[in-house]
């Protein structure tokens, strides 16, 4: 299938987002995942540790992207570096004060991008 899932919250970020890449691993089934994530109240942690950039983001709001994975199943690509290989997912559980001082990417809309492709003959 030749699908991209692309934030429509981009355009409000000037620099750089983690652009979700879509993944689909039967084998990552049965694991804490998403789901439980989201019911324990923990947040997911993205960092890329090529460009020391850390991203939080809600739990549900992945899911809706990557179906119910583990962190190992959220596959994103960092668009500083435009690498997939140094993002790393981790849930992880904040305090109230904690989570005051970070701040969560809302996922906003899903905007399929439709792709031309010409033959010639
Ligand atoms: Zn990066």
């Amino acid at each position: 299938m030749c699908r991209k899932v692309l934030l429509t919250a981009m355009g409000i970020c000037s620099y750089f987002v983690l652009m979700p890449e879509p993944s689909s691993h039967p084998r990552l089934v049965g694991r804490w995942a998403l789901a439980n994530a989201d019911q324990a109240g923990q947040i997911v942690r993205v960092e890329c540790y090529h460009c020391s950039i850390t991203r939080h983001y809600y739990p549900a709001d992945l899911k809706a992207l990557f179906g119910n994975v583990p962190p190992s199943g959220i596959r994103m690509r960092c668009e500083k570096c435009g690498k997939t290989d140094w993002i790393r997912a981790d849930f992880v559980r904040m305090s109230a004060a904690e989570r005051q001082a970070i701040r969560i990417r809302k996922l906003v809309g899903v905007r399929m991008v439709r792709k031309v492709i010409w033959k010639d003959e």
